[in-house]
This record gives structure tokens, C-alpha cells and sequence, in this order.
């Protein structure tokens, strides 16, 4: 066997898509003006609110101008300008550092509350279990923060999954659609890409990690967006995987 490494993405792949866009994202978008009313003494939340007025004064779109004319202060006790431009973000599904620092402390809240839980495929837990017992490294890739990454692996409905991952990589390394990123990742593992297994439900990001030497497998569930293999191989659950590791 030659594959020894599993690279996985997670929007579906591990978990539904649906968890992230119908779940996660309205339960942040929902608590972003009490956590913030709440929390304001706190430096750390200090800091990012700071971050995001910075980001919404450099942000000349034609949504973040009509805020600023509704808002035309964004110094003060008032943080509903700076709280509706991050809603903003969220709608619009925009990259923003100072969006994600926030996000990842309102889930880790929702999680310890217990208002929320990882919602995962039915078989990532038991996959995952059974590669980690036969060596298999399993490394997680996802565009979504490695804290965020962390929370939904340690707040699944099959337990604290985080020890059976061997090493996290967010945008921080790359964008998932260049082939760059996966070279990082495969010096970051120390392991050749042809030892390396990436899966994922995005055709473009297959495309990049299998330009690099990597092999890849498409995941295709019903709930996903993508529904073009574009030429990768198909798996429709996790448990395929298996076989392409006994196979290589
Ligand atoms: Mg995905």
C-alpha cells in the first residue's frame, strides 16, 4: 500500500454541506449583536471589532457604502454599523479575518452551551477510527478556520474525533483551487503526493491537489453543489475510500 496519508476536505465530504450554510452560519449570524453587546469589555472582542471597522473602511463595495451613509459613525459606544456589516459578510459569504476570529468564538460559545452539534456524515466516525487503526495519517483541509475545524470535530453526535487527526491546514496555507497549496501541504507532511489521498466535493480542488502528483477521489452526495466528477474518481460515501487504499 502506498497511500499513507488521507488529505480530507470537510463541507461535504465529512460533513453535509448543509450543516455549514443552514446551521453554523445563522447561529453566527444570529448571536453576532448579543455576543458582542456581551463580551465588549473583553480585549480579544475589543481587537476584532477594531479589525472590522478597519476591513469596512478600506471595503469601497457598493453594499459596504450604503452602511457607512446609514452608519456614518463608526467611532463611539454604537457598534451596530460595524455588527451589520459583518451580517453583511456572512449573507454574502465573504472572506473577512476579523468575520472568521468572530465566528470561531461565537461557535466555541454555541458548542459549550450545547446549542450546537457537529452534524457529520453517519459513517466519518467509524471511517475515521478504522484508518487511524490501520496508520493511516488523516489530515483535514477546509476553508473554514483550523479552530472551526477543531470545534466541529470535538462537538460531533459520535464524540471528540480531534485525536484521530494528525495535522490541520486552513487558507492560511493556500486557496483550496491552487496547486501550490497542496505542495505546502505534502513538505508540511513530509510525504510525497503520491502517497497522499485527497478527497473532497469540489472538482476545482481535485483538479489542483492532482496537478501536484496527488491522487484524488470525488465525493458526490445528493446535498452537494458540485455534481461534476470532472474525470476524478467518485466515491458516494466514506466508506469507498477503503477500497482505493487497498487498491494503491
Ligand atoms: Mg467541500
Amino acid at each position: 500500500m502506498s497511500i499513507h496519508h488521507l488529505l480530507l476536505d470537510i463541507e461535504g465530504t465529512t460533513c453535509p454541506a448543509s450543516y455549514v450554510s443552514e446551521t453554523l452560519f445563522p447561529y453566527a449570524m444570529k448571536h453576532l449583536p448579543s455576543f458582542v453587546a456581551e463580551n465588549i469589555q473583553n480585549n480579544d472582542i475589543q481587537n476584532i471589532i477594531k479589525a472590522a471597522q478597519h476591513e469596512w473602511t478600506n471595503d469601497n463595495s457598493e453594499a459596504s457604502i450604503k452602511l457607512k451613509e446609514i452608519h456614518p459613525s463608526t467611532e463611539g459606544n454604537s457598534f451596530e454599523g460595524v455588527i451589520q456589516y459583518l451580517q453583511h459578510l456572512i449573507r454574502t459569504d465573504q472572506k473577512s479575518t476579523s468575520l472568521k476570529d468572530l465566528q470561531g468564538k461565537i461557535w466555541l460559545e454555541g458548542y459549550q452551551r450545547g446549542d450546537l452539534k457537529a452534524e457529520i456524515f453517519p459513517e466519518t466516525a467509524e471511517c475515521f477510527r478504522r484508518w487511524a487503526q490501520d496508520n493511516i495519517f488523516i489530515s483535514s483541509y477546509s476553508s473554514g478556520s483550523i479552530q472551526a475545524q477543531k470545534l466541529l470535530y470535538k462537538h460531533t453526535d459520535c464524540g471528540d474525533l480531534c485525536s484521530l487527526i494528525h495535522q490541520w491546514f486552513d487558507t492560511h496555507t493556500g486557496s483550496k483551487k491552487r496547486a501550490q497549496s497542496y505542495s505546502t501541504i505534502s513538505q508540511h507532511l513530509k510525504a510525497s503526493p503520491r502517497n497522499i489521498l485527497f478527497v473532497s466535493d469540489s472538482s476545482e480542488e481535485c483538479d489542483a491537489a492532482s496537478e501536484t502528483g496527488m491522487l484524488t477521489l470525488f465525493s458526490l452526495r445528493n446535498s452537494n453543489p458540485d455534481q461534476n466528477s470532472n474525470g476524478h474518481g467518485v466515491i458516494q460515501s466514506l466508506h469507498e475510500i477503503s477500497n482505493y487504499l487497498e487498491q494503491y
